[in-house]
């Protein structure tokens, strides 16, 4: 028998998964098999046609497993969804085959003050939902929380709203435990631990599939959505800083946004003046005085001040969903002419370089900064509003920000590699790779370190 037989071996595939729920439409099933990838022209035109065969739904761990099982004794490619909003095609299947839904997989383990375990598929507002009825929530979440699942998050995620008080999903303690399925004809199933969890988080699914995941919680405060308006970028960004080094001042999320991009926030005309630049931000309720000052200090006008809706009980929008990569596409809504760039300043000279950045590249590179901690230090990303011209000038773009000390998890890449050292350093992944995936059938073309023997 041929490869590609083997690849495409959908029909036996399908009588050895007998009973387990499946989609076969070719249009949905190549819905299934896009994430938010378009952001990026380049990767627009590398992905756009790109699709799976077969979209199977498993409706427990057992189901989840027998599916992974068969695709191992069949070689077919296969790929884990989540909530399918991932920015850079991390999810598109390379080489057809099967997308693993994780949609049914969503039964809580256990939930108890400070600490949750879900399965992968458990949709995250459902992860606040309930902890919130024990007076908990996540730590952090990304801006998709409406759509993302916590699978998808620890695999493809990194970050968000919570990281400015309690850093990065990668940080020891965030994520205490997960279990793991391999790719092989009689999957085995591992439960990680501490440091060992990074044999699978931020991977891709390449090195296995995502079955459980322990995460740490914060306690609730009552937010409230706050809009800061100022006429100098640098006051704005300084006050950025200033609020994420303020321990006194608990806070979940720190945003400061160079005018003009509040200008496609069409429904912030009210909270975002003509012309200038804003920060926001949650902050808890008893916090606002402190906060106001602190505004003050840094030339920032209050203009909003309101109880973050919660987003478990109601539809209204929270002020996070023009945060991260909520700003991006609150641009793109409105001009298809930009794409975006992900760049992490260098830690204590993070403040200069986005001046010099700023004022190089004016409207060009409008920056989106993120205050977060990271290695226990205040610092920010931006996701940069860019616009967009070909991929030389990109390259260009890209280029003097690494010169200048930048490190820029590249946007416009799905390869793993190319998200920078922290991906590059993870020897956990490629170790466990060797013995999780040994037909490479695990998300093919995404880890280029690795190749099938
Ligand atoms: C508008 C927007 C805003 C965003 N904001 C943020 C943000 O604030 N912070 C942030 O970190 N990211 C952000 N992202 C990226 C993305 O939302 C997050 O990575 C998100 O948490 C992914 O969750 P998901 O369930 O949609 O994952 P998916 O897109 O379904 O999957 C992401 C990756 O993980 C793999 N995967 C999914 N589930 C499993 C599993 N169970 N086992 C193994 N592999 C699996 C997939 O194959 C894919 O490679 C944003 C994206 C968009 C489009």
């Amino acid at each position: 028998m041929t490869d590609s037989l083997l690849v495409n071996d959908i029909a036996g595939l399908r009588r050895s998964i007998a009973g387990v729920e499946i989609i076969d439409d070719p249009q949905l099933v190549r819905l299934k098999s896009r994430d938010f990838f378009w952001y990026s022209p380049i990767l627009k035109a590398e992905l756009n046609r790109k699709s799976a065969e077969l979209v199977v739904i498993p409706k427990d761990q057992d189901e989840a497993l027998r599916v992974i099982g068969a695709c191992a004794q069949h070689r077919i490619p296969l790929v884990v969804r989540g909530g399918g909003t991932g920015n850079y095609g991390q999810l598109v299947p390379l080489a057809g085959g099967v997308i693993l839904d994780t949609a049914r997989l969503d039964r809580t383990v256990f939930l108890k003050p400070g600490m949750g375990r879900f399965e992968a598929g458990t949709n995250l507002i459902d992860v606040d939902r309930q902890a919130r009825a024990i007076g908990w929530e996540m730590r952090m979440h990304p801006s998709t929380k409406r759509m993302s699942s916590i699978g998808g998050f620890v695999c493809g995620g990194a970050a968000g709203i919570g990281s400015v008080m309690t850093g990065q999903l990668r940080d020891w303690g965030t994520i205490p435990g997960i279990r793991v399925a391999t790719c092989e004809p009689a999957p085995r199933v591992f439960d990680f631990r501490g440091r060992d969890v990074a044999a699978a988080t931020h991977a891709y699914g390449t090195t296995g599939v995502v079955l459980e995941v322990e995460m740490a919680l914060a306690p609730v405060y009552p937010w409230c959505d706050a809009v800061v308006a100022f006429d100098d970028f640098m006051d704005a960004a300084r006050f950025g800083q200033a609020l994420g080094e303020s321990d006194g001042i608990i806070k979940k999320e720190a945003a400061v946004i160079a005018w003009p991009i509040p200008a496609w926030f069409k429904a912030l005309k009210a909270e975002c003046p003509e012309g200038r630049h804003v920060a926001i931000c949650m902050v808890a309720q008893s916090e606002r005085a402190a906060f106001e000052k602190l505004a003050s200090l840094h030339n920032g006008k209050l203009t909003t001040w309101r109880p973050t809706p919660d987003e478990t009980q109601s539809d209204t929008t929270p002020l996070y969903e023009y945060c991260w990569n909520h700003t991006t596409l609150q641009a793109l809504k409105v001009d298809k002419g930009v794409t975006y760039l992900q760049t992490v300043f260098p830690i204590g000279r993070n403040l200069e370089v986005v001046e010099k950045m700023y004022r190089h590249y004016g409207d060009e590179v409008m920056l989106h900064l993120e205050f977060q901690r990271r290695f226990g230090r205040v610092n920010c990303s931006a996701l940069q509003v860019v616009r967009w011209t070909n991929k030389d000038r990109l390259y260009e773009i890209i280029r003097h920000h690494e010169a200048e000390g930048c490190i820029i998890p590249n946007p416009h890449s799905y390869i793993l590699e190319d998200k920078g050292p922290k991906v590059i350093a993870g020897d956990r992944q490629l170790e466990f790779k060797r013995q999780s995936d040994p037909f490479g059938l695990l998300n093919p073309g995404k880890m280029t370190r690795w190749s099938p023997q």
